[in-house]
């Protein structure tokens, strides 16, 4: 698979899905971080189309006892990367989206200003499937080239930008997998 990213800051190759929880990066931010999430509606349960559901304000917040929280919830990434490895695109990435909330890097406040969103559909106490490492790294050396602002050291999880208050994308994700693919990948053009 290869990925491009056009003049409209969306995958070529993803299927796009027009959500309105985004807003203009303030004046001058551009995407310097890459934030990994993983989400699943209910949690642990895969392919229910929930969470692209609330990504779009679309989810019916009585289909399950477990959604009553998310009345009124406007959030959504930037990507979401299914079990499969698919990749779904919710807000062109020169867009602010609204998927970190409060959170700090390396001192600086309000992560979503300057970062882009990926989704694992996944729980924290999960594991993630091969073809979605593949999309990962393939999407991550994709953005690191599209947008040179963002540093191959500035790829971190949702619990990094946001101790105590998210655990995302938990335990069982494995970081070396993808920090040794980049640095592979980056050696190369050195
Ligand atoms: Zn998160």
């Amino acid at each position: 698979m290869h990925l491009q990213i056009n003049s409209e800051h969306r995958l070529d190759q993803a299927l796009w899905r027009s959500s309105a929880h985004f807003d203009a990066r303030p004046a001058g931010a551009v995407a310097e971080l890459i934030v990994v999430h993983c989400v699943s509606l209910p949690e642990g349960e895969y392919g229910t189309g929930a969470p692209q559901r609330l990504f779009t304000g679309q989810l019916d917040c009585d289909e399950h006892s477990s959604f009553a929280d998310l009345e009124g919830v406007h959030v959504a990434p930037h990507v979401m990367i299914d079990r499969r490895g698919q990749i779904e695109q919710f807000v062109a990435f020169d867009q602010r989206a609204w998927h970190a909330g409060v959170s700090n890097w390396r001192g600086r406040p309000s992560c979503n200003d300057f970062s882009i969103g990926i989704e694992l559909e996944g729980a924290v106490a999960d594991t993630y499937t091969d073809a979605q490492y593949r999309a990962l790294i393939l999407l991550v050396i994709t953005l690191l080239k599209a947008y040179p602002q963002i540093g191959a050291d500035a790829v971190v999880g949702h619990c990094d930008i946001a101790p105590g208050r998210k655990a995302d994308p938990g335990p069982n994700f494995d970081w070396s997998k993808v920090v040794l693919e980049l640095h592979k990948h980056l050696s190369l053009f050195v």
